[in-house]
């Protein structure tokens, strides 16, 4: 099996950092970069890469089999659909685009093409969401009613493209579609209703964060938080299920799962002194009622995105990131986007 010969064409943070993920990687081959910037132009060369002088000298290149894009959102579209009618394979960095009119855009040529056109929503693979899945499918806490998935930093929003709204800054395209992605994938049922609000504290012309309330029509509600103003942070996940709960604090797994035990027999919880008053209602629950499970990882039974992408060209295997998921959430972050603005 001949490996995949690839370009990488932004070479900032997420490009290097594909190019380190890959380097060891058999299958797909990083045979150099492309980046408008003299800069990262430089860090190549300083990497021992191959650095292309322009964007036809990568689509002219007959060994070149498939690019991947890792530039600002704004112009992944324009990049997707000059590579897909140049002949190459394509893997292009998440948000796809600015909005679901490009998406159908490059769907469209895709499918004219024939090209394989995948994204890269890699945090289905995350250790915490493989948690939260596997709770969600083994019914250890009993079937899941809220999920809560949150990421909050302190240090507002980098200082770059991201911080500009004609480039697909704001925190929506950036980490929102991370976390819909993530809850979209798992509860795979239509949405019912939703509610949202932007944060704009910073001052800055895109939001900073923001809250969305999903509703799904299988009755499973989920609120998606992203923060970059958090000088103190609430659990990356808080889910609760009709026999139990999981809060996961953060990427290495600390937290706690527990389990209700159900004995017929328990006492009935006592009244305690809660501030200045008296509860019962908020009484934790008795030692006896539940008990405390460890987390541990989970392993995907899927494999690693650049083994899929691989055997997607090679094997004819399915995308595990399909695009019709990956569109489902662009719309849904459109309507975010329309319902804020009403
Ligand atoms: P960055 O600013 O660090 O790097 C972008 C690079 O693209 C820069 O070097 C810039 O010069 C180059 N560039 C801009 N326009 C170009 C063009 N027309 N042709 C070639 N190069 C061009 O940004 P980043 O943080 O690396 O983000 C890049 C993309 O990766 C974004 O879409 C972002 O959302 C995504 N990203 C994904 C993850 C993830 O976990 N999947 C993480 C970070 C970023």
């Amino acid at each position: 099996m001949t490996a995949i010969n690839i370009v990488i064409i932004g070479y900032g943070g997420m490009g290097s950092y594909h190019q380190k993920e890959l380097m060891p990687h058999e299958l797909v081959n990083v045979i150099g970069v492309y980046d408008i910037a003299q800069k990262a132009q430089d860090k190549a060369r300083e990497a021992g890469l191959t650095v292309y002088d322009s964007l036809e000298q990568v689509l002219k290149d007959a060994s070149v089999e498939a690019v991947l894009i890792a530039t600002p959102n704004d112009v992944h579209k324009a990049l997707s659909i000059a590579a897909l009618r140049a002949g190459k394979q394509v893997i292009c960095e998440k948000p796809v685009a600015m909005n679901v009119g490009e998406l159908d855009d490059i769907l469209a040529v895709a499918a004219e093409t024939g090209n394989t056109f995948m994204v890269h929503q890699n945090r289905r693979w995350d250790p915490d969401f493989l948690v939260i899945r596997e709770l969600y499918q083994n019914g250890q806490i009993g079937d899941l009613f809220q999920i809560e998935s949150r990421v909050q930093g302190a240090n507002g929003i980098p200082g770059d493209w991201r911080e500009q709204a004609e480039h697909g800054g704001g925190m929506l395209l950036d980490w929102g579609v991370h976390l819909i992605d993530q809850i979209l994938w798992l509860i795979d049922n239509p949405v019912k209703s939703m509610a949202a609000d932007f944060s704009y504290v910073l001052g800055q012309e895109v939001d900073d964060g923001f809250i969305l309330y999903l509703t799904f029509e299988n009755g499973i509600r989920s609120l998606i938080e992203v923060g970059t103003t958090n000088y103190s942070q609430l659990p990356r996940w808080y889910v609760k299920g009709l026999n139990g709960a999981a809060k996961i604090d953060n990427w290495d797994l600390s937290g706690e799962i527990v389990v209700a035990t159900n004995q017929a027999d328990l006492v009935a919880p006592a009244p305690i002194k809660a501030g200045v008053g008296l509860t019962k209602t908020m009484a934790p629950p008795s030692e006896e009622a539940t008990k405390k499970v460890a987390i541990t990882e989970v392993l995907p039974e899927f494999p690693s995105f650049y083994q899929n992408f691989y055997d997607v060209l090679r094997n004819g295997a399915a995308p595990i990131v399909k695009n019709d998921e990956v569109r489902k959430v662009l719309s849904l972050i459109d309507s975010v986007f329309d319902l804020v603005k009403s």
